[in-house]
């Protein structure tokens, strides 16, 4: 039987606001509802960000466990992974919510530039957001922006910064970063299970190419994320309605393709998490 295939919903994000598609979720209401309709849509994994009710991004672990709380009320065993990124906060800030003990969190092992700032994870920010990772037993989501942060993760868990399996997120598409390549893709793929063949993967594409990054993630035995993080668009006529609809874009595309969309159960054992409450 082909792999089951995990699909990540990034509900939110930092950019997209209610201006670009008012069907993001910005309050814990919206966005535990959002996240619901998803999870019954076929999602399995929420990638998460909050906001302020005035749209602004915050960092605050009340935040968080606010809407943790709601989420695990009503997505039973639903993996959520909590952003580490860079729009929420500097420095260790980044990592206050952590003590919330999520099953996952974002860990981009390097800096990038994205389309008007610089995405800086310094060496020392990184190696720090990893332990925390591992000292409170939650798998990290390696972010993978370019080839050298492959070779980072890889290089962390040899050290054991990083225990157990990798998971590897190849993002592509980001305006001065990695765009959605062929060439460079199966590059990714390839490297991947040459350096860590135990790893699991997923393909996130942002903007208009998402459902482009993911065929080929499912062609290659890969994972899929989608959501309003990363594109708000079903079309390039049409907003999304909602998260869920982005995820059924998933599911249809899992369909066509002949892979299974993962239960709860079969994308916490492919990541290896214990099972959900
Ligand atoms: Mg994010």
């Amino acid at each position: 039987m082909p792999q089951p295939c995990i699909i990540t919903v990034a509900i939110t994000g930092s950019l997209p606001q209610k201006k670009d598609n008012p069907a993001v979720p910005i309050t814990p209401v919206e966005q535990v509802e959002s996240t619901h309709e998803a999870f019954e849509a076929g999602a399995t994994l929420v990638h998460l960000h909050v906001r302020n009710d005035d749209g602004s991004t915050t960092s605050s672990p009340d935040r968080f466990a606010q809407v943790c709380e709601g989420i695990r009320k009503h997505c039973p065993g639903m993996i959520v992974q909590f952003s580490t990124g860079g729009r929420s906060g500097t420095g260790r800030e980044r990592g206050l919510h952590l003590a919330l003990r999520p099953d996952m969190a974002s860990l981009a092992t390097g800096s990038v530039n994205f389309p008007s700032r610089i995405y800086e994870n310094s060496p020392e920010l990184v190696e720090w957001l990893a332990a925390e990772m591992r000292d409170k037993g939650i798998k990290p989501e390696i972010e993978v922006f370019d080839l050298s942060m492959l070779f980072g993760a890889v290089r962390m868990q040899k050290e054991g910064l990083i225990p157990g399996n990798l998971h590897v997120q190849f993002v592509m598409g980001i305006r001065n970063a990695m765009p959605v390549d062929r060439d460079v893709f199966d590059f990714y793929v390839k490297t991947l299970k040459r350096l860590a063949p135990e790893a699991t993967w997923t393909g996130a594409g942002i903007g208009r190419e998402q459902m482009t990054l993911a065929r080929w993630s499912l062609e290659q035995g890969g994972h899929c994320r989608t959501g309003m993080e990363d594109n708000v668009r079903i079309n390039r006529e049409t907003l999304a309605a909602s998260n869920a609809a982005l995820v059924l874009e998933v599911v249809r595309l899992c369909d066509e393709v002949g892979r299974p969309v993962a239960t709860v159960g079969q994308a916490r054992q492919l990541l290896g998490l214990p099972p959900g409450a």
